[in-house]
C-alpha cells in the first residue's frame, strides 16, 4: 500500500499539480504515521497519518485484495483484528488504572508478545465493560470465517482465493464494528477510547506546517451514518475509487463484490 501525499503550500496557492487536483505523490507506509517530501514546486511537506494500528492494516489487507495478493490481505486483516484488541485492552487498563500507569504498563508486558493471552485478556475485559460476550473469529470449520482458515493461511502456507480473502476480510470488518459500535452505546465509554485512541497517534512535528490524512476504512475520527464503523459496502466503494490501473478495482466498483471471479 502506499499513502497519497497532498502539498499544502500548492493548496494555499491554487497551484493544480496534477490533472485530479493537488495529490503529488505515493508514499510507502511508515511504522510513525509521518511522511516527509518535497512536491515538484519545491515545498517540503509534512503529511501526518492520523491513524492506530488496527485502521491502518485493514486498509493495507484492502489495498492487498484490490492488487492481487489475497494471502497478504488474509494476514492483514488478521492483524488489524489483534491490534484492535490490543487498543482495546489498553484504553481499558489506562482508563480504569486508578493506582499509576506503570501498573498498567506491567499488566502489558506480561501478554504483550501472546496473542492467545491477549485474546483472553480482550474477552474478560470486554465482558465485564459491556455485560456481553464479545463475538469471535470461528473455532471449527475450514470455511473463510474461522481462525483453521486463518491459521492455514498464516501458518501453513495456504493461498486462499479472491473470495475466500474477502469473505475474511467482511468478517473481520463485522467483528470491529460490533465492538465499535458497543463502545459508541455508552458515551463515557466513548469518550474514554477515543481519548485514549488520540493519545496514541502521531504527534504534528511543532514546527512544521502539516497535512492529516486518515484511513479509507476505519477511523475514529470520522463518522459515516451516525457510527465510526461503516459499512463494508461503504469500505469497498472507498478503494474502487483509488485508482484505475487494475482490473480489481473496477470489480469493486462495478460488481460491489468479487463473487462472481473463478479462481
Ligand atoms: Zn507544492
Amino acid at each position: 500500500m502506499r499513502i497519497p501525499i497532498y502539498c499544502r503550500s500548492c493548496l494555499d496557492e491554487g497551484i493544480q499539480t496534477n490533472s485530479i487536483g493537488l495529490k503529488f505523490a505515493h508514499h510507502g507506509v511508515l511504522e510513525n504515521g509521518i511522511y516527509e517530501s518535497i512536491c515538484s514546486h519545491g515545498h517540503s511537506n509534512t503529511t501526518i497519518l492520523d491513524a492506530a494500528k488496527f485502521e491502518l492494516l485493514f486498509d493495507i489487507g484492502m489495498m492487498a485484495i484490490c492488487d492481487g495478493y489475497y494471502r497478504d490481505a488474509v494476514s492483514s486483516f488478521a492483524s488489524s483484528l489483534e491490534r484492535f484488541y490490543e487498543l482495546y485492552i489498553n484504553s481499558t487498563l489506562f482508563t480504569k488504572s486508578k493506582s499509576s500507569d506503570k501498573t498498567a504498563e506491567l499488566v502489558w508486558k506480561k501478554i504483550s508478545n501472546q496473542s492467545e493471552r491477549q485474546l483472553g485478556a480482550f474477552i474478560l475485559l470486554y465482558t465485564k465493560e459491556n455485560k456481553a460476550i464479545p463475538d469471535l473469529l470461528k473455532n471449527d470449520g475450514n470455511k473463510a470465517n474461522s481462525t483453521k482458515f486463518r491459521n492455514n493461511v498464516i501458518h501453513k502456507g495456504y493461498i486462499p482465493s479472491l473470495e475466500e480473502a474477502l469473505i475474511f476480510g467482511e468478517t473481520i470488518h463485522k467483528l470491529l464494528s460490533s465492538y465499535i459500535k458497543t463502545i459508541e452505546k455508552d458515551n463515557e465509554k466513548l469518550r474514554q477510547f477515543v481519548d485514549y485512541y488520540k493519545s496514541i497517534l502521531p504527534k504534528n512535528p511543532p514546527t512544521k506546517k502539516c497535512m492529516n490524512s486518515q484511513c479509507k476504512s476505519f477511523s475514529m475520527l470520522r463518522q459515516v451514518g451516525g457510527s465510526r464503523a461503516s459499512d463494508f459496502e461503504h469500505i469497498k466503494l472507498q478503494f474502487s475509487n483509488f485508482g484505475n490501473r487494475d482490473d480489481n478495482y473496477k470489480k469493486l466498483r462495478i460488481n460491489g463484490s468479487f463473487k462472481n471471479e473463478n479462481r
